[in-house]
C-alpha cells in the first residue's frame, strides 16, 4: 500500500498585490450606475463559502434599493 500526495500550489487563483484597486472600482461602478451589482469570487473572497456569502449580501443590497 502506498500514498501519493500532490500539492497543487497554484490550484486556486489568488488575489494579487494591488487587487484592492479592483474591488474599489466595483464599489465606484455600483455607485455610478444604480442597479448594477457585482457578486462572485472576485469580490469578497475566493472560497465557495465567501462566494455564497457574496451572493447573499448582494441580494440584500438589491432588495434595499
Ligand atoms: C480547481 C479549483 C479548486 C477549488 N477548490 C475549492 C475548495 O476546495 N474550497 C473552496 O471553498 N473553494 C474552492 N475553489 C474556489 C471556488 O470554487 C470558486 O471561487 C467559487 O466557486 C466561485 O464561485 P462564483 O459563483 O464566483 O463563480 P463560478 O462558480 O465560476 O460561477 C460563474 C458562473 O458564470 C457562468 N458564466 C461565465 N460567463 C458567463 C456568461 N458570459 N454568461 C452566462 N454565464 C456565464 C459560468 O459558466 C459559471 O457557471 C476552487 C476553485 C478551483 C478553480
Amino acid at each position: 500500500m502506498f500514498v501519493r500526495i500532490r500539492k497543487w500550489e497554484k490550484a486556486i487563483p489568488q488575489y494579487t498585490l494591488g487587487y484592492k484597486k479592483v474591488t474599489t472600482l466595483f464599489d465606484q461602478l455600483e455607485r455610478q450606475f444604480p442597479g448594477l451589482f457585482f457578486a462572485g469570487n472576485f469580490r469578497r473572497g475566493i472560497s465557495i463559502g465567501d462566494s455564497v456569502l457574496s451572493a447573499h449580501e448582494t441580494v440584500k443590497e438589491m432588495l434595499q434599493k
